[in-house]
């Protein structure tokens, strides 16, 4: 089974491997399924744009940048109470599941 996905839209994370190593960004897309995010600014990819008609729309031809996902294991949650990258815990609380740092075991969406 795969590891549970702990990150979520709004997280900031730093990226741990690949070209974009050392940098941080916040999580604007979560894909549960694949185990990938993506990231602000991150991963930026450049797409060749054709000219195109859709729904009496002409889109302009040229050179699309967007943010290709992400897998989750290039990265590491940024915890907002210590500003280290963290492993993410979780334990239950009245039936919530609540995220905490490793480090410093604050919780994160508190
Ligand atoms: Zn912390």
């Amino acid at each position: 089974m795969a590891t549970r996905l702990r990150l979520k839209r709004g997280d900031t994370v730093r990226i741990i491997s690949g070209r974009d190593k050392g940098t941080q960004g916040e999580v604007i897309r979560v894909l549960p399924r694949r185990d990938k995010i993506v990231v602000q600014g991150v991963n930026v990819r450049k797409k060749h744009q054709r000219q195109i008609q859709a729904g009496g729309r002409t889109m302009n031809p040229g050179i699309i940048q967007f943010e290709a996902p992400m897998h989750v294991s290039n990265v590491m949650l940024v915890c907002p109470k210590c500003n280290q990258p963290t492993r993410i815990g979780v334990r239950r609380e009245d039936g919530n599941a609540i995220r905490f740092c490793k480090q410093c075991e604050a919780e994160i969406d508190a």
